[in-house]
């Protein structure tokens, strides 16, 4: 979490605090943001001498109590104006990223901790390979998926996974692209060769390289070049290198071709937001690796699932909320259900009314493809026809854990056989094909507004 979103998820739980008015939050929180965390200060900005008032006097017990469950940090707070954001020498800056606590977390990313399902096994088990064998599988490795799919996780998965089996045998380097970007950069900018040798030589003591979020250099000409040689380097040495990208390869502008080619030499595997099983497995271990009872009933939770799966941050945020709920309301051990949800998520537009069934997603594929339902579920074979039937039917049990059997009754009795190849024909091909994927995923956004 960088302190952005540290901040987001403070304003969304005053939000839902209801003894914070709605008139001082409209006011005075939505336009106050975070300048810089370091090892015990949060510094807040807010919009003016009187809001610094209200923070400092009312606000702030709340805001305390709410970063500190959040990070597990007693920070210092503290509140200015902008005007005096300049004079504010107190608190240097800092990455949240590189806090000691964090470091701790990312030991806890580990493979036994991933969950594993439909949308991200192929790349679980990709990383896992290159982390039994570096440089023996698939180098580069390149994992791509939206934000908050787990590409990070994985990444430190590979890093703690390799120490354990390895130890000093191999040595592993995680980079953010950042964090690389602006090292490479201050090395350029002094003109000096041997210092840019050097640099590119101080990786070579490293066996296993991983470079987090490589989008972020896109456009870098310069950086790009510096890159693209260690990534040379490490391949001809068989040396394993694993990237994460928010797109793939083909899609990563400002690069240059040289540089794509190379990714697409080895393997890429994408991570898509979590089915409906996954996201509930998901929730479960989230709510036991907080040593919380698990106070919420199952309707609560797959209403979880349904609504907040494009992201798992959110999946996590939305169980925050819960137990912020309850520690707001003192009833830590009264059962959540679903009459608290309208409620606990007031604030978030929610389709709790449209519920998606198998009618919708029928409806929106047939729409799709210009063809009425009676023939989408009949039995014409019709390749156009075969592949909206097939869609249907993957939709149906990816969206809404439909039972083989019962999809096969929506289309006029086929049995359940007929229904798992249908959904087999739609990964193989969602596999082979990445427009097709990015083509289903698009539809499955339109099905469920996400
Ligand atoms: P990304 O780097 O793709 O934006 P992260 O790896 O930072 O996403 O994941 C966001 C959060 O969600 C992290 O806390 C991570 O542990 C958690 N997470 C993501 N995928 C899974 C998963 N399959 N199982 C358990 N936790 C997950
Ligand atoms: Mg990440």
């Amino acid at each position: 979490m960088n302190e952005k979103e540290l901040w987001e998820q403070v304003k969304t739980y005053l939000s839902a605090d209801e003894s914070v008015a709605a008139d001082v939050y409209n006011y005075y929180v939505v336009d106050a943001s975070i300048n810089m965390v370091d090892n015990d200060n949060c510094l807040i900005v807010v919009g003016s001498d009187f809001a610094q008032q209200i923070f400092t006097d009312a606000l702030d017990p709340k805001i305390r109590k709410i970063i500190k469950n959040l990070t597990n940090i007693n920070y210092n707070t503290k509140y200015i104006t902008k005007e005096q954001v300049v004079d504010e020498p107190l608190i240097k800056q800092k990455k949240f990223d590189e806090f000691a606590g964090d470091d701790e977390k990312r030991k806890e990313y580990t493979f036994e901790n991933f969950v594993k399902g439909e949308s991200n096994k192929q790349a679980y088990q990709a990383a896992l390979a290159v982390t039994l064998e570096p440089s023996r599988k698939w180098n580069p490795l390149f994992i791509y998926g939206d934000s908050g799919l787990g590409k990070t996780h994985l990444l430190h998965a590979i890093k703690n996974k390799v120490n354990d089996i390895y130890g000093e045998k191999y040595q592993v380097k995680y980079l953010n692209s950042e964090a690389f970007g602006k090292m490479t950069i201050s090395v350029i900018s002094n003109h000096k060769h041997e210092q840019i040798e050097a640099f590119k030589d101080s990786f070579n003591e490293y066996d296993v390289l991983l470079i987090d979020d490589i989008q972020l250099l896109a456009k870098r000409n310069k950086t790009n070049e510096v890159f693209f040689h260690i990534l040379n380097s490490f391949i001809e040495n068989d040396k394993q290198i694993v990237i994460t990208s928010d797109k793939y390869p083909e899609e990563l502008r400002g690069f240059e071709q040289r540089i794509i080619s190379r990714f697409n030499y080895g393997l890429s595997i994408s991570l898509d937001f979590p089915d409906f099983d996954t996201a509930l497995k998901i929730l479960k271990q989230k709510i036991q690796s907080k040593n919380v009872k698990n106070n919420f009933s199952n309707e609560v939770l797959e209403f979880i699932a349904l609504n907040f799966n494009s992201d798992v941050r959110k999946l996590e945020g939305a169980i925050n909320r819960l137990l912020f709920y309850s520690i707001l309301e003192n009833k830590p051990d009264e059962e959540i259900n679903i009459k608290h949800i309208d409620k606990i998520f007031k604030d978030i537009p929610i389709q709790t009314s449209e519920k998606i069934t198998i009618k919708k997603i029928k409806q929106i594929v047939s729409d799709e493809y210009k063809i009425s339902i009676k023939v989408l579920t009949g039995k014409s074979r019709i390749a156009e026809v075969v592949l909206a039937r097939q869609l249907t039917m993957y939709l149906s049990r990816m969206l809404i854990d439909e039972s083989y059997s019962k999809i096969g009754l929506e289309f006029g009795g086929k049995d359940h056989t007929t229904v798992i190849n249908a959904i087999k024909k739609i990964e193989n091909a969602m596999n082979e094909n990445k427009e097709f994927k990015k083509y289903v995923n698009t539809l499955k956004k339109n099905i469920t507004g996400k």
